[in-house]
């Protein structure tokens, strides 16, 4: 398989405490992610390695010369500078930073800069320049449309090009950060003008986001076959949505504020290096559906293009958290129910001389399978708020209350290969 080496060997282990079958970050992963130590207001970059954060900067006199002079890149409080490095720089660092972790000779040099998780706080990992969401999840589009045209759910033009819209960067947050619930104009049925306060239809989106590395220049768009190589890696990303301001505002333009109040990612880069044994043929389409146009369709990416990725959903309410119960899990689904790869997405994005940047970040689009239990929104799995869903504790929800709190979690899985996660994308609904 394309670009797999020694770090992503099963047998690998890292001598750091915990991170041997650790369910997120054993050392096959490395994501690369922005921290500050406890303690510490200095932003900088670092690596997820079990229940730890390795300060990558700090690591730069023990590595090779090469890797040390990108390892110093991660010195900032953003990872643009660093992955704008490319693909071939950034693999180069991951493994001469599992080389330091594998190896137990360098212990006494590196564990110095390891901190503890729990006592550090996480920043969004890239200085977000522009953001664009998607609309690749194909089942999320027949279900929605489902609820507008019942005959026709998908647009003659969804099966040729990769829909999307231009979504807002200043309000992306990292994992944490509360939501607070927002306002808007809606109209229900029956009503002659519409109202405007706070949104009653308050939803989430399970998406995957997509961090550009490298970036293009103006006018001159990303080959399918070099799309891959200006990707960072990826992330999970909740697309907050006010359903009933959306279905108001919507047309002819797409949505504004039911989608720019907040957007939530987790903060850790699951890099495309780490995530090679994991790639996996884009899923064939049904028999009828038209071929990628040329410009999209490529023999290498339709071959392993796709990701194994699982990804589920779990909520945990007010009352929950007063009775000591976890958060309980309402659909689990996977990357595959996308209709076009991630690289199709980045070279549509830039097709007509678009220039993508460094940091720039793709949502792929709600990912839901065919099947109900692995919905990627409320919108979905309450048929539009006709069927509320019914929790454990005989809570009932159509959409989000104040003191939900939605998280999302993913991994990254392949027969013969150890498990890699995402860590969480989580955040709870406040009144303004
Ligand atoms: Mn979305």
């Amino acid at each position: 398989m394309i670009g797999l080496n020694y770090s992503h060997c099963p047998q690998a282990k890292s001598w750091v405490d915990g991170s041997e079958g650790h369910s997120e970050f054993p050392i096959q992963n490395l994501p690369f992610g922005i921290f500050s130590p406890s303690g510490s207001d200095l932003p900088r970059g670092g690596i997820a390695i079990g229940d730890f954060v390795l300060d990558v900067a700090a690591m730069a006199d023990l590595l090779p010369p090469a890797a040390g002079k990108t390892a110093r890149q991660a010195d900032a409080p953003s990872l643009n500078g660093l992955f704008a490095l490319g693909n071939e720089a950034m693999r180069a660092l991951r493994l001469a930073l599992f080389d330091l972790l594998a190896d137990a000779k360098h212990e006494a040099a590196v564990r110095p800069h390891l901190h503890a998780a729990a006592d550090c706080q996480m920043h969004l990992p890239f200085a977000i320049g522009d953001y664009t969401d998607f609309y690749a999840g194909i089942h999320h589009a027949e279900n929605i449309g489902r609820q507008f045209r019942p005959e026709n759910p998908l647009l003659p033009n969804y099966k040729f090009v990769p829909i999307g819209y231009h979504g807002r960067s200043s309000s992306i947050r990292p994992s944490g950060v509360n939501v607070v619930r927002p306002q808007g104009q809606s109209r229900g049925p029956g009503m002659e003008v519409p109202r405007f306060g706070p949104t009653g239809r308050l939803d989430y989106e399970l998406e995957m986001a997509v961090w550009i590395g490298t970036g293009n220049t103006l006018g001159k768009p990303i080959s399918i076959g070099k799309a891959a190589d200006h990707i960072a890696g990826l992330s999970l990303l909740n697309d907050w949505s006010a359903r009933d301001v959306q279905a108001w505002e919507y047309q002819p333009l797409g949505p504004l504020l039911s989608k720019n109040f907040h957007t939530t990612v987790s903060p850790w880069v699951v890099t495309t290096c780490a995530l090679a044994p994991f790639r996996m043929a884009q899923p064939t389409r049904p028999d009828g559906d038209p071929a990628p146009l040329p410009y999209l369709n490529d023999a290498a990416d339709q071959g392993h293009g796709a990701f194994s990725v699982s990804i589920e959903v779990a909520i945990q309410t007010e009352r929950m958290r007063a009775e000591g119960k976890a958060a309980e899990r309402i659909s689990k689904g996977s990357m595959a129910a996308m209709y076009w790869t991630v690289a199709q997405l980045v070279t549509h994005h830039t097709v007509g001389g678009c220039n993508l940047r460094p940091g720039d970040l793709l949502g792929t689009g709600t990912l839901s399978g065919e099947d109900r239990t692995s919905w990627g929104s409320l919108a979905e799995l309450t048929e539009g708020g006709k069927m509320p869903i019914q929790l454990s504790n005989g809570e009932k929800r159509t959409f989000l209350e104040d003191g939900d709190e939605i998280v999302m979690t993913a991994h990254a899985e392949q027969d013969g290969c150890v498990p890699i996660g995402f860590g969480e994308c989580r955040a709870r609904i406040v009144r303004g």
